[in-house]
């Protein structure tokens, strides 16, 4: 049926249609009259449907409010009243996608799915959350997320717990947090943006029971509401549900939840921060300088897509000029640029890290120096091309990886929605694309500059400082502040909390009711797919280059790999093979200087990356495949260019460039040190693996904590060491870029491929073709140590355990992946969430045998490491009924039915292809799945007992925390240099 505008349909208003050509669909708003709620509906041809309801939460202080609310509502409603219907759909629903998020300014829950039916059970759960939460039956909702006072009668001691509390510390340890933190706190002084929607851990026990709920009343209603439904679903169906099931309930009501709008400043401001390193840490060049210019209003698209490019002219490439300009200055080490599009007035940033304080006039000077320069001169019109071309291939390839494209348009749709726009506004982009394009005549992006940066006094300056110590004054003020309260406490306030502390684990320790957990609904295992998704790959050779193909719908897009073996470097020279592709097309090469080569890339490629892949082995421990990875795309049309280009790059990269080396060098340490802080589960993780699985032991030397300290020493002692590590770099080049260590990989459509894989016969003649040694190297080392505390200046830690079960004698089987859904969502969850107050923690169970367990953002250290000895009993005592087991079934299949790009499966079929994984292994994994009962799940609890018994341990986290736990481990060291 043809929708009419103005036409009612089940109380919905149809206020606009619209044909969204960029992105295949159709665009429908509505409006729901009784309520007054907001609907988008982007009918597309995807099978991806998302489903998602936002509310406009403008934070009215810094105790986390918007961001506690979140995670409270999920934690049961009216028609779902167990504790956890979250973790019951993660567990068994076909989601593809399922979470919430809290920005500045709204409150998004999304949710997506395949399935039809899935879909519809997804939405109600959600719906039923956000109107009818349990928040007003159980205060210990807020308690348990937010934050309680805890009592322990042994020790006599007050302290404070929560999820978001503890998430928060977490995140308020990174200093590039608590940079973007303290810039919306001094540009916007007067709005909501000042505030932490967050929490800040200070103000978070600010927030009562009382605040919450109110919030809760006026901002969580329908006419607060935006709901947006992409793909091909029905519509009318959808409409009519959710009118009779929610909307019909709700008169519309005036909420005043606008963000008024910042004046700009007169002057400019300067404010500084301090943050916390350990106290062994060196504090030079560590400190981070910013300049941060409130630009524009995004309900202006145009500006809104050309200043995020101006971002990238002017710092986002190798020929950017203001970040050549503040690199060669040496201020500092690493520069990047940031433009932060989700907030009403979107702000333009600048940034340079590991610099010092004295520096902060400078960095202003050059800035604005440079800034003029551009503008009398003009940028480049190579680059500006070039950066044109690479948004736009991104915004037509619309490859958002493992989230649904659905997902992200709904997301890029509030960005002018929220504000009373259009919705479509920034997902309608050739025409804007058009206008930006004048650029390549006219001073376009020069008047931008003017206009927003050099002339704009609705800036701040900020100093990001670091402090040695602050996190152990900041621990011991907390505990002054704890004991004070103590003992102010009388008697009787203390009865009180004990038992209110009683309430709460008797609240979070009963268990959900059969009838409460059978609420949640269920599809059946014949909803799946019995068989694994096959990706389709074709064996063939050029002469005698194994190539594998991919014949995928693409889009006109041409998706090229390229596979080096790496079994001819000795072992001791895998860290300079991670520098050496951390470097490739960096650098410049015979034909073009580094800057002219990043233009040149942008201009004819979607980008061309290189990285180190250890491919393990199916079924065993030991072997692993050590590969070098190019990784290019492009439009079909533009095949030769990019050949051209990775022939350029692999081939003539000038090893020479001192000065330049040692620029990259400096920035990859720096994006290290950032990971350490955002990503320390995978770093601990990564770490503890390489204690006993060479394979892992290669990923920790090119890319880990040994990775780190190579670069870090390199760049201590450049001028001794540059010679030789100039001479190493060019004796692994040889024995990497060899004819018989290549193996190339092509995804693209069908009839195009055999024309597409022809330059790769130009491409041989570029290769060394010598006699190569023929011995293969064994790389079998792993890690001389067992475990290790790892420690640097943070609040928490990331705790992992690691084991081999080949090693211990046992088998792969696709039980595995059930048990892993069993422990992720069950056991760890409650044990290490929800009692021990961490963020997360996870597990995995690969094919050569690796497993391990990790927590993420976690404030114990040696409480965790007990909940993993109590594994393997309580996965002996495992037992459910049918309808649960078929949950985690569902729940595990789901999570390997993730829907993938065309690049995703040419990878993924790859990685099968060197790890020996073939269809037939797929399809027995699948079927041991499907068959999985309760006693298959209970005959790994010897598996986990002899695959952990070796106490492989890393610890990455708080000094103190790991230096009183020494007896654990065989060494401590300081992560950082
Ligand atoms: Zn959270």
């Amino acid at each position: 049926m043809e929708l009419q505008k103005n036409e009612k349909y089940y109380g919905f208003l149809l206020q606009e249609k619209r044909e969204m050509k960029d992105i295949n669909g159709t665009g429908y708003l509505f409006l729901h009259e009784k309520s007054g709620a907001k609907l988008f509906y982007l009918s597309t041809r995807d099978d991806n449907k998302v489903f998602s309801v936002s509310f406009r939460t403008p934070p009215l202080d810094s105790s986390g409010l918007p961001h506690i609310l979140e995670h409270s509502v999920l934690c049961g409603s009216k028609k779902y009243p167990l504790k956890d219907p979250f973790v019951e759909l993660a567990k068994g629903s076909m989601n593809t996608f399922l979470n919430a998020m809290t920005f500045s300014d709204k409150t998004m829950y999304p949710v997506a799915s395949r399935n039809q039916q899935d879909f519809l059970n997804l939405m109600d759960v959600y719906l039923d959350s956000v109107f009818y939460p349990n928040i007003y039956r159980y205060p210990e909702i807020l308690q348990q997320e937010g934050w309680h006072y805890v009592w322990d009668e042994d020790k006599g001691q007050l302290s404070i717990k929560g999820v978001v509390f503890n998430e928060m510390k977490g995140a308020f340890s990174s200093p590039e947090q608590m940079l973007f933190r303290k810039t919306q706190e001094s540009l916007f002084p007067d709005n909501p943006y000042g505030n932490e929607s967050g929490g800040d851990p200070n103000h978070i026990p600010e927030l009562t029971q009382d605040k919450f709920l109110k919030y809760h009343q006026e901002y969580y209603h329908p006419s607060n509401a935006y709901f947006y439904i992409y793909g091909d679903g029905d519509i009318l169906n959808h409409l009519e549900y959710i009118d009779e099931e929610y909307l019909s309930k709700f008169t519309a009501i005036d909420i005043d939840s606008a963000i008024c709008w910042q004046n700009a400043f007169e002057e400019p401001v300067e404010q500084s921060i301090k943050y916390p390193v350990s106290s062994e840490e060196n504090t030079e060049d560590k400190t981070y300088l910013s300049l941060n210019f409130v630009a524009g209003d995004s309900r202006n698209p145009e500006l809104h897509l050309s200043m995020d490019m101006l971002n990238h002219l002017l710092l986002g490439t190798s020929a950017a000029p203001l970040k050549k300009k503040l690199i060669q200055s040496e201020i500092g080490k690493d520069v990047f640029g940031y433009y932060d599009s989700s907030i009403q007035q979107p702000v333009f940033g600048i940034v340079v890290k590991n610099s010092n304080e004295e520096s902060v006039n400078q960095f202003a000077e050059i800035v604005f120096e440079t800034l003029q320069e551009v503008v009398e001169n003009g940028f480049d019109k190579k680059l500006i091309e070039s950066v044109i071309n690479s948004f736009e291939f991104k915004l037509r390839e619309a490859d958002f990886g493992r989230y649904p494209k659905g997902l992200m348009y709904g997301m890029k749709m509030m960005e002018s929605w929220l504000y009373d726009a259009d919705p479509y506004l920034h997902l309608e982009f050739t025409p804007v694309l058009k206008k930006i394009k004048k650029s390549l005549e006219e001073p376009y992006f020069e008047n931008l500059i003017q206009k927003y940066l050099m002339n704009n006094t609705h800036r701040s300056l900020i100093k990001v400082i670091p402090e040695p110590g602050l996190n152990e004054a900041k621990e011991e003020a907390f505990a002054r502040e704890m004991e004070e309260l103590r003992d102010r406490m009388t008697g009787k306030e203390k009865e009180s909390l004990i038992r209110n502390n009683e309430r709460l684990l008797n609240w979070q320790n009963e268990k959900a009711t059969k009838e409460e957990i059978e609420t949640i609904p269920l599809l059946s295992i014949d909803d799946l797919d019995p068989e694994p998704e096959q990706i389709p790959i074709e064996l063939s050779n050029l002469g005698q280059v194994p190539v594998l193909r991919h014949p995928l719908f693409t889009n006109n897009i041409v998706y090229t790999n390229l596979y080096f073996d790496l079994k001819h470097l000795d072992s001791d020279q895998m860290p300079a093979a991670g520098l050496l592709v951390s470097m490739m097309g960096k650098l410049s090469t015979d034909q073009h200087h580094y800057e002219d080569l990043s233009n040149e890339i942008n201009l004819h490629t979607g980008g061309i990356g290189f990285s180190l892949e250890g491919f393990p082995q199916n079924g065993d421990s030991m072997e692993y495949e050590p590969k070098l990875q190019i990784k290019a795309r492009a439009l079909t049309s533009k095949n030769h260019e990019m050949w051209r280009l990775i022939e350029e790059i692999s081939q003539g990269t000038k090893w020479t460039e001192k000065k330049r080396m040692r620029e990259v060098i400096r920035e990859i340490k720096s994006r290290l040190e950032m990971s350490m802080l955002q990503e320390g589960h995978l770093v601990s993780v990564k770490r503890a693996l390489s204690y006993l699985s060479p394979a892992s032991q290669f990923l920790e030397a090119t890319s880990g904590i040994q990775f780190y300290h190579y670069i870090a020493d390199l760049d201590e002692n450049f001028e001794e060491q540059f010679e030789t590590f100039v001479e190493t770099l060019k004796e692994i080049h040889g024995k990497i870029f060899h004819i018989n260590n290549l193996t190339a990989s092509f995804t693209a459509d069908e009839k195009d491929l055999d024309e597409l894989q022809k330059p790769l016969l130009g491409f041989f003649d570029s290769l060394h073709q010598n006699e190569l040694e023929e011995v293969l190297k064994n790389f079998r080392s792993t890690n001389p140590w067992k475990n290790e505390g790892l420690y640097l200046s943070s609040d928490v830690q990331y705790v992992a355990k690691a084991g081999n079960l080949l090693q211990s004698g046992y088998n792969y089987a696709g039980s595995l992946q059930v048990l892993k859904t069993i422990i992720s969502l069950d056991y760890l969850w409650k044990k290490i969430r929800v009692t021990g107050g961490a963020y997360g923690a996870m597990s995995g169970f690969q094919r050569n045998g690796n497993m391990f367990f990790v927590s993420y953002r976690d404030p114990n250290l040696e409480e965790t490491l007990k909940v993993y000895d109590g594994l393997a009993s309580y996965v002996s005592n495992f037992s459910v009924d049918d309808r649960e087991m078929t949950k985690y079934i569902i729940g595990t299949l789901s999570r390997m039915d993730t829907p993938l790009t065309p690049a995703m499966k040419s990878e993924k079929a790859d990685g099968y292809y060197f790890s020996a994984v073939s269809q037939e292994d797929l399809v027995k994994e699948r079927q041991e799945i499907l068959s999985t009962t309760p006693e298959t799940i209970t005959t790994l609890a010897e598996m986990i007992t002899e695959s952990m018994k070796d106490e492989y341990i890393c610890v990455l986290g708080n000094e103190n925390r790991i230096k009183n736990a020494q007896g654990i481990f065989q060494r401590l060291i300081p992560v950082l240099r």
